[in-house]
C-alpha cells in the first residue's frame, strides 16, 4: 500500500478555477487522495462547500493563496489552516473583493471607451460571483469576438502597459503574513520557483513564514531540491500541491504534486511554535 497522500494547492470556481470544491472533493476521493487544501486566491467561501462534501477521514485544509507585490514582484502567499471566521482576515478579503471589482469595472470602461464591446454584466456573469480578475475580461472579450485568443486580450488591451490596464491593489507580503498567523494559519511562500525571489525569504522568515511550497508543477527537478535543501535548512515545513484550476484542454491537473499525510502534522506544529 502507497503513503497516504495530499494535493495542497487546488483552485476553485470560488476564484480561477472551473471546479465546484465539492466536485473537486469527488474528483480528490476517485484519485485516492488523503485530503486537499483549498487554496482559492484571495477567497475562501469554497472551504465549507468542500467541508460539507468530504466524508469523514478525507482532511479539508482550509487554507487561501493571498495576492502581494514588494513593488517589483508579484508574490503569492498561502495561508493554511486559516480560522475562516477570523474577523480580520475576512474584513481584508472584503476590501480586496471591493478593489478587484473597481478595477475591474474601470478596465471595462477604458476599453469602452477605446470602442471596444464589452459589458460590465458579462464580465461579472463569467466571474461567477468570484473575484473579478483580467481572465474574466478576456473572457468576454473573447466571447464578443472582439479578440481570437486571451493571449491577444492581454497583448492588445489589458496586459501591464496595455491602454486598459489598470494595476491591482496589493498587500505587502508582509502584511499577509501577519494576517494569516492573526487568523492560527501557518504562511507560506507559494511557487517560489516561479518568482525566483530566493532574496527574500530570510525576510519572510523573520515575518512569520513557517512553510514553504517546495512541490509545485511549476519546479524544475533542481528547484525542488534547492528548496528541499533550503526548508530543511532553515527549519520550513516543505509543502506542494498540483495548483490545479479544475479541468485545462480536458486535463485535469489535480494530485499531480503531493506531499505525505505527515506534513499535515508538520504544519501543526509549525503553527503552535
Ligand atoms: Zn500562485
Ligand atoms: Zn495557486
Amino acid at each position: 500500500m502507497t503513503d497516504a497522500l495530499l494535493d495542497l494547492h487546488v483552485h476553485t470556481t470560488y476564484s480561477d478555477g472551473d471546479m465546484a470544491p465539492d466536485e473537486m472533493v469527488a474528483e480528490a476521493l476517485r484519485m485516492g487522495l488523503a485530503g486537499i487544501a483549498i487554496t482559492d486566491h484571495d477567497e475562501i467561501g469554497g472551504i465549507e462547500v468542500a467541508r460539507a462534501a468530504a466524508p469523514p477521514g478525507f482532511e479539508i485544509v482550509p487554507g487561501v493563496e493571498l495576492s502581494t507585490s514588494d513593488g517589483k514582484s508579484d508574490l503569492h502567499i498561502l495561508g493554511y489552516y486559516i480560522d475562516t471566521t477570523n474577523d480580520n482576515l475576512l474584513r481584508y478579503l472584503k476590501l480586496f473583493r471591493e478593489a478587484r471589482l473597481q478595477r475591474g469595472i474601470e478596465m471595462v470602461e477604458r476599453l469602452r471607451k477605446m470602442g471596444i464591446k464589452i459589458e460590465v454584466e458579462a464580465v461579472l456573469e463569467i466571474a461567477g460571483g468570484g473575484a473579478v480578475g483580467r481572465p474574466h475580461i478576456a473572457a468576454a472579450l473573447l466571447r464578443n469576438g472582439c479578440v481570437e485568443s486571451v493571449e491577444e486580450a492581454f497583448r492588445n488591451y489589458i496586459g501591464f502597459d496595455s491602454p486598459a490596464y489598470v494595476p491591482k491593489y496589493q498587500l505587502k507580503p508582509s502584511d499577509a503574513f501577519k494576517l494569516i498567523a492573526e487568523a492560527g494559519g501557518i504562511g507560506a511562500m507559494a511557487h517560489p520557483g516561479t518568482s525566483r525571489r530566493d532574496d527574500l525569504i530570510a525576510d519572510f522568515i523573520a515575518g512569520g513564514m513557517r512553510a514553504l511550497e517546495v512541490y509545485h508543477p511549476k519546479h524544475t527537478e533542481s528547484d525542488i531540491r534547492r528548496y528541499e535543501r533550503l526548508a530543511l535548512k532553515l527549519g520550513l515545513v516543505a509543502t506542494g500541491g498540483s495548483d490545479t484550476h479544475g479541468r485545462r484542454d480536458g486535463i485535469l491537473s489535480l494530485g499531480a504534486c503531493t506531499v505525505p499525510l505527515s506534513t499535515l502534522a508538520d504544519l501543526k506544529a509549525a503553527r503552535d511554535y
